[in-house]
């Protein structure tokens, strides 16, 4: 028989997850004569999405400018917020917007001053890697007092009269469940990638944060805004969800072709040809779901690879513009990335395509946060991938400038509340009855496999909750996300009793949140009877101004989902009235990226 060992953790601020969102809270929160604890899932700089990006920081040129960089000077913060809520489609939280460009500048500032260095700068993007970004966390974090914890799962927040008092996490290491009670606790574990079946990001993002704030009733807002990143290789398998492939891709464009060897994304999409080369993409941008759609569309239809994508080759890398090498010889000097060795991908490409698939990249939506990154919950912050709002139906600007920007402020936020309270005792009942949840999972001997869950999840989030909506799908994934919650739930079984590094224990409590986001993500898209950017609906193939300029909020009331949709909060844009085809409001608000 397994047996359960707890210990408690006392703190004022507790801050899950260690990467952007999560370090930088807790850096800014220890400004404060507060203790501050970080715990986190995996180890830092090896666990999350911060580690693995390209990685550009956005900040309007002007401010880029005077920090020394060639950037046009005639650029402006004002310019940079309007920009964001257009191509957003107009859902953004403006006053989300408002920080995000506001704070940028200094916060890059800081980066650079704990050591990251800087590849390139044009435009609006300061362009490093991602482990540049987690070395100058770690700088920062070395310079304050902060208790980590690495390897240890937060499962469930511990609510007391409708405040947040704490959460209980698994140490992956010991096995056992440490009760941590708190003043003020930050979400930033990040997004709900894990719930497709494709996708570059690392294991750890499986909704958890956004789950458990559902959970303890917080809101969740814009759920069906997910990002995809097309040219992720699937086949062969050596690179399988490679994102070394996309980012390259993103500047050096290729072929995209169907099992026809057509090239329908250039016949789609003429504005992405080549000067020279009318089937040749200049660049395959990542941030355009109607690329994703007319790859979908090929591969539904029958045109697709033996593995489920389409073709990718990449003919033209001789010909490349100055920029464009520039660029490709700072980021992958002799086709390593991220000190991993990419020539033999690059070896293989020139025999011939290989099949390439859309994954999820990020997800726009997530919980509701308001300017100082408070959720609907006293006790409660969130930050970065983890937040929703900021980006409306389309993510324009970089999500690093905005996981350094709202960790700042909500450990800022937090350290403030925890100062002018105290701890709340903890409901003794709450700790006992999620104990015994999780070490069930341990005692069945038999049941549910924790692998064969995750993997209907994924293909149920594939099949009907990817780019191409349509109510009748949405409708049965609901019911089929319902059935796996009530019937397979509680018998998950980990086939391992042993409590110490047991992947399969913590695989089993992933499914929970897994099967939570992909049913939010499901309702939130059925709820939408429009179509706006990232939100496509076969079965409404309009974007409607009229109707739609609203959020989609999802909070968990006396055990049951409840959908509200609430006003756009608005400060300095004004949104337009009107209703339009999808495709002739989603190809302008592209324009941007399809020809940077
Ligand atoms: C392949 C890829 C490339 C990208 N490239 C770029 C780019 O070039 N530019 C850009 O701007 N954006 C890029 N993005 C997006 C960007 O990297 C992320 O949005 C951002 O890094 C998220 O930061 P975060 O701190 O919010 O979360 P993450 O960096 O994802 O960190 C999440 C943290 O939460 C922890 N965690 C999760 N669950 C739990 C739990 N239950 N208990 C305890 N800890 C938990 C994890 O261990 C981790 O520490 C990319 C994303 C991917 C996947």
């Amino acid at each position: 028989m397994v047996e359960s060992v707890s210990k408690t953790v006392d703190t004022d601020v507790l801050v899950v997850g260690s990467e952007g969102g999560g370090a930088e809270a807790a850096i800014h929160a220890s400004k404060y004569p507060v203790k501050v604890t970080l715990v986190t899932k995996g180890r830092m700089g090896k666990c999350g999405a911060t580690m693995t990006a390209g990685a550009d920081f956005t900040v309007d040129g002007k401010s880029a400018f005077e920090m020394g960089f060639k950037t046009d000077p005639k650029d402006s913060p004002e310019k940079l917020m309007v920009d964001i809520v257009k191509e957003g489609a107009y859902l953004n939280n403006q006053k989300l917007v408002e920080v995000y460009v506001r704070d940028a500048p200094s916060r890059i500032k800081e980066l650079v001053g704990w050591g990251m260095k800087v590849i390139f700068a044009y435009g609006r993007v300061v362009l490093t890697f991602g482990p540049e970004v987690v070395k100058a966390l770690k700088v920062g974090l070395k310079e304050c007092n902060v208790e980590m914890i690495e390897d240890t799962m937060v499962t469930d927040l511990l609510t007391k009269n409708g405040k947040v008092v704490g959460a209980v996490g698994l140490s992956l290491r010991t096995g056992d469940l440490i009760v941590f009670r708190s003043k003020a606790t930050v979400l930033a574990t990040g997004g709900w990638q894990m719930v497709y079946p494709y996708t570059a990001a690392t294991e750890e993002l499986t909704g958890d944060g956004q789950a458990m704030a559902y959970r303890a009733g917080a809101g969740l807002v814009d759920a069906e805004m997910v990002q995809g990143i097309p040219g992720l290789p699937v086949w062969p398998p050596a690179w399988r969800f490679a994102s070394f492939l996309p980012i390259l891709s993103g500047f050096a464009g290729g072929y995209i072709t169907n099992s026809k060897r057509e090239h329908f994304l250039s016949r789609d999409f003429p504005k992405l040809r080549t000067k020279t080369d009318p089937e040749c993409l200049a660049t395959i941008p990542t941030k355009v779901p109607l690329i994703y759609i007319s790859i979908l569309t090929e591969i539904s239809e029958g045109r697709g690879g033996p593995h489920g994508g389409v073709y990718f080759s990449l003919p033209n890398l001789e010909k490349l513009e100055e920029q464009g090498k520039r660029i490709i010889d700072l980021l992958f000097p002799n086709w390593t990335f991220h000190k991993a060795d990419f020539s033999k991908l690059m070896e293989r490409l020139k025999e011939g395509p290989i099949e390439v698939v859309i994954g999820a990249n990020y997800m726009c939506g997530g919980i509701r946060i308001n300017e100082n990154c408070e959720t609907n919950l006293p006790g409660l912050y969130a930050a970065g991938e983890c937040a929703g709002g900021l980006w409306g139906a389309n993510r324009f600007g970089s999500a690093l400038t905005q996981v350094v920007v709202q960790g700042a402020v909500a450990g800022k936020s937090a350290a403030e509340y925890a100062l002018k309270t105290h701890l709340l005792g903890i409901n003794q009942g709450q700790v006992k009855s999620l104990q015994n949840k999780l070490f069930q999972i341990l005692k069945r001997e038999d049941g549910v496999k924790p692998v064969e869950l995750r993997k209907r999840i994924q293909k149920l989030a594939y099949d009907s909750v990817f780019f191409i909506r349509e109510g009748t799908k949405l409708r049965e994934a609901l019911q089929k996300a319902k059935e796996m919650k009530d019937r397979e739930l509680a018998k998950l079984y980990a086939t391992t009793k042993n409590p110490i590094c047991n992947r399969e224990w913590i695989h089993a409590v992933e499914a929970e949140n897994m099967l939570q986001m992909l049913e939010i993500t499901a309702k939130s898209a059925l709820t939408r009877t429009e179509s706006r950017i990232l939100h496509y609906r076969s079965d409404y193939p309009v974007t409607d101004n009229n109707n739609w300029l609203k959020n989609v909020v999802i909070r968990q009331v006396a055990g049951e989902m409840h959908v509200t949709t609430h006003a756009l909060t608005v400060s300095f844009l004004t949104p337009p009235k009107g209703i339009l085809p999808y495709k002739e409001a989603t190809l302008p608000i592209m324009e941007s990226e399809l020809v940077h």
